[in-house]
């Protein structure tokens, strides 16, 4: 355990609302956290980025940069600054009852109160975006400021690139952090207690876990969950999953018989329970009966900004950057194309007009949850109007291969997930991920990046290679599964 006083600060805080212990280990136990992932990584990125745009909305702003450890000398520098007079702070720092908080953007009104403002680069100031902020008027108000206004400033899902001016909007939270308020003081006085406690809390696990972040102490605390858990039961309440802990149950086998759950619910359940697998062939001959030759089968890579950089997109949108294809003839002759973005320009014509070539104008068009290719395709038909038509075309064509895994075809070897990185491995052995250094759509998003912007040539094949790879095994690995099936279904 750490010898120094432990403080509380505007993250902690908000991890202590979600759960005590996470809030504990936090502090005491860091050691225990699962690093963070590509997801977490991108997030915190575009979260500097988006910081530094937010800060150019406001001219003559006096940025307070003393790195986070440097406790003292921020606090200090925060104070010469306003007694200088600065009208503008960027990460002004303050500590007061034990919390310490940077305050992204603090703004000196005419009758010497102030403004508070959170920037953030989501969509919406969220329910802990709001916590976040009330923890920072909390600080402020103790230390004698007046805040008349506490807002998040976050990203306009209305504004469209190029015109950016409207990039950002300044939303007032007041009501929601008077809410709040109330319970505020006793909170903090229950953490910062927490916090000197020489132990972890007990705390059970339970939807908390994943909701309204997901807990990098899962690995930690769920050392004992018997896979495949309780918690990969469709659509199951918080209510639920708490009553089963609370009787000692986290494995799907051992969910008594007598628990209240929905059909659905139940017979996944009982999936496991039987350890057999349930296949509805008839539906899914029904289902291939639907299929016309030659087969295309097709899957995009994409990129969300959360700065838009291309012709009509808006904060987050997503575009496509690559896609693989695997045709598929009656006679069984397989073929590959592809398309990959080489460079920072807007990937989204060449994409289009190669795809346009490849898809031909009849065959079924195969893809793993299909809805997000034809989203791709009728955002595309919007931004090229002269080819809305050809592209709308390909829409009817599409065929999902996961509605199958979603509704006919039931392994427990499939361990609670119709993902095809886990029906793969089960229907398929000889081919896998794992062997690949690009293994998932966030990890391609980060190569995608780092392989349009790199000086390093050899970087740059190396990252080119890794993502046809990894797009060519997703369509490859559906040709197979078609393959796998069409062949059971014969015999
Ligand atoms: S995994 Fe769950 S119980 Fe453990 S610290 Fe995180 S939220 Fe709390």
């Amino acid at each position: 355990m750490s010898t120094r006083s432990p403080r509380l600060s505007k993250s902690r805080f908000v991890a202590g609302l979600q759960c005590q212990k996470r809030l504990w280990l936090d502090v005491h136990r860091r050691d225990l956290a699962e690093a963070p992932g590509p997801a977490t990584q991108r997030i915190f990125d575009s979260g500097h980025e988006v910081g530094e745009l937010a800060h150019k909305e406001f001219s003559g702003g006096v940025l307070i940069d003393p790195p986070p450890y440097e406790i003292e000398r921020a606090l200090r520098e925060t104070d010469e600054a306003i007694a200088a007079g600065a009208e503008v702070l960027f990460e002004a720092a303050f500590m007061y009852d034990n919390i310490f908080i940077r305050v992204d953007v603090l703004r000196r009104n005419d009758n010497g109160t102030w403004d508070l403002i959170e920037v953030k680069s989501t969509t919406k100031a969220s329910d802990t975006h709001v916590a976040d902020v009330a923890v920072q008027k909390y600080v402020l108000q103790g230390l004698g400021y007046i805040v008349r206004t506490a807002a998040v400033m976050h990203l306009n899902r209305e504004c469209r690139y190029p015109d950016l001016s409207n990039l950002f909007v300044i939303e007032p939270v007041d009501d929601r952090v008077s809410e709040m308020w109330q319970e505020l003081q006793p909170r903090v006085g229950e953490f910062n207690r927490l916090l000197l406690q020489d132990a972890a809390p007990e705390i059970p696990i339970g939807k908390h876990c994943t909701d309204p972040y997901s807990c990098p102490f899962i690995e930690h605390c769920w050392a004992d969950v018997k896979h495949p858990s309780i918690f990969t039961i469709p659509r199951i309440s918080k209510k639920r999953i708490d009553s089963l802990i609370g009787q000692g149950v986290t494995g799907i086998v051992d969910v008594p018989d007598t628990f209240k759950l929905s059909e659905n619910q139940r017979r996944y359940v009982d999936l496991f329970k039987d350890g057999q697998r349930q296949i509805m062939w008839p539906a899914i001959s029904d289902a291939f009966s639907e299929l016309d030759y030659p087969l295309f089968f097709l899957d995009f890579e994409t990129q969300a900004d959360p700065i838009p950089r291309h012709y009509g997109l808006r904060p987050h949108d997503q575009f496509p950057f690559q896609y693989s294809l695997h045709i598929l003839y009656q006679d069984g002759t397989l073929e590959h194309t592809e398309y990959l973005h080489p460079d920072t320009t807007d990937p989204r014509r060449p994409l289009m007009e190669s795809l346009i070539r490849d898809l031909g104008e009849s065959g079924s068009i195969v893809a793993y949850n299909a809805t997000f290719e034809q989203r791709v395709i009728r955002d595309l038909a919007r931004i090229f109007p002269e080819h809305r038509r050809r592209l709308n075309r390909f829409l009817p064509r599409f065929w999902d291969l996961l509605d199958i895994f979603r509704n006919c075809y039931f392994d427990p070897s499939f361990g609670g997930s119709n993902s095809i990185k886990k029906v793969l491995p089960v229907l398929v052995p000889e081919l896998s991920y794992a062997a690949l250094e690009v293994q998932s759509g966030d990890v391609a998003q980060l190569a995608w990046k780092e392989m349009i912007s790199t000086a390093d040539r050899s970087k740059r094949l190396e990252l080119e290679r890794s993502l046809k790879e990894y797009c060519k095994l997703d369509t490859l690995a559906m040709v197979e599964l078609y393959r796998v099936l069409a062949g059971l279904l014969a015999e």
